[in-house]
């Protein structure tokens, strides 16, 4: 029986000395964020940098979970373990399992090879872009060699998230105009690879030749030209073909080197990101609630203007 110690600590030892039932107890404190999610992100660190993530996303409805499923189902008949972060940018809920975690789960729900999580968009500005990748090591210092990222592709961050991974699947399907949302949802500049889901429906030959007309005007610097694959996900028709392409497009990033420049860029982005956050942070505190407060409403009304107020919080005036 796992110890049911809240204690971030000793979970991330656990999750480190294999220990897979103290990993929702250990997603969850990084979901909080906070001080002890830096913790366990400073632990898990050394023991991450190993997993390949793909990310998954596409418009609501497109079959991105059932997709999903599949795809864990033909990982794990070639024994690779395989963990899922699913974002849900409209769950009222946060932190431990959802309900669509529990459907997933129905014919992995045994498996210890297979780990499935869900998270629902935090309230703050940019908090899901600091969760995840802290999520995703965790996952990855788990022992999972490949993490699973899915988000829906309709706000920026989400498709951001997805387009953070090594690889990124945008998933669509045919019906009126959904190349077109596609591109204006910027999910074009994330794809790695396509994938025209419900291809039984009507409309399968129009979009593929749409994309293929709109891959024409786009330039590929990397060498790559994201491949488009039909599915239907709900028979597990095209997965194997899904599967094929994602090595493909690993086999690719890794023999030119473009693995390394993209890992780089996120650990530079993330870098950033975290600087920002603490500067923000630690110069709030100097200032004072109350003296915060009061620049702010000053800002609000237009009584100062934005550099000022930088200048006065960074220097705690
Ligand atoms: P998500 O919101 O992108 O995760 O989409 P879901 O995986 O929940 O799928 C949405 C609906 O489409 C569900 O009712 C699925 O059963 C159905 N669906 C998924 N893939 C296919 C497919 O290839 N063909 C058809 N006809 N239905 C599908």
């Amino acid at each position: 029986m796992a110890s049911r110690t809240r204690d971030p600590v000793a979970l991330a030892e656990a999750v480190l000395a294999g220990d897979r039932a103290a990993l929702p107890r250990l997603v969850s404190v990084v979901e909080a964020g906070g001080a002890p999610a830096i913790e366990v992100g400073r632990r898990v660190f050394a023991r991450s940098g190993d997993a390949y993530t793909v990310g998954i996303t596409g418009p609501p409805g497109a079959g991105k979970s059932t997709l999903t499923d599949r795809l864990i189902t033909a990982l794990r008949r070639r024994d690779e373990e395989v963990a899922v972060l699913a974002v849900d940018p409209s769950s009222p809920f946060t932190g431990g399992a959802l309900l669509g975690d529990r459907v997933r789960m129905v014919d992995h729900a045994l498996d210890r090879g297979v780990f499935v999580r869900s998270i629902a968009t935090r309230g703050h500005l940019g908090g899901l872009s600091l969760a995840v990748p802290e999520i995703v090591r965790v996952l990855d210092a788990a022992g999972f060699p490949i993490v699973l990222v899915e988000t829906v592709g309709v706000g920026q961050s989400e498709v951001e998230i997805a387009g953070a991974a090594d690889t990124t699947v945008v998933v669509l399907t045919p019906g009126a105009g959904d190349s077109v949302q596609a591109n204006k949802a910027g999910l074009f500049e994330v794809a790695d690879l396509f994938i025209i889901n419900k291809a039984d429906h009507a409309g399968t030959v129009e979009l593929e030749r749409d994309l293929r007309f709109m891959m024409e005007l786009t330039s590929w610097p990397d060498g790559w030209r994201p491949p488009i694959v039909r599915t239907v996900a709900v028979q597990g028709d095209g997965v194997d073909e899904l599967d094929d392409m994602i090595r493909a497009h690993r086999a690719h990033l890794e023999s030119t080197g473009g693995l390394l420049v993209r890992r780089a860029r996120r650990a530079r982005a993330e870098l950033e990101r975290v600087v920002r956050e603490r500067v923000a942070q630690e110069a709030r505190n100097a200032l004072g609630d109350v003296r915060y407060r009061a620049l702010l409403d000053d800002v609000e009304a237009h009584r100062v203007d934005p550099w000022t107020a930088a200048d006065r919080l960074l220097r705690a005036e």
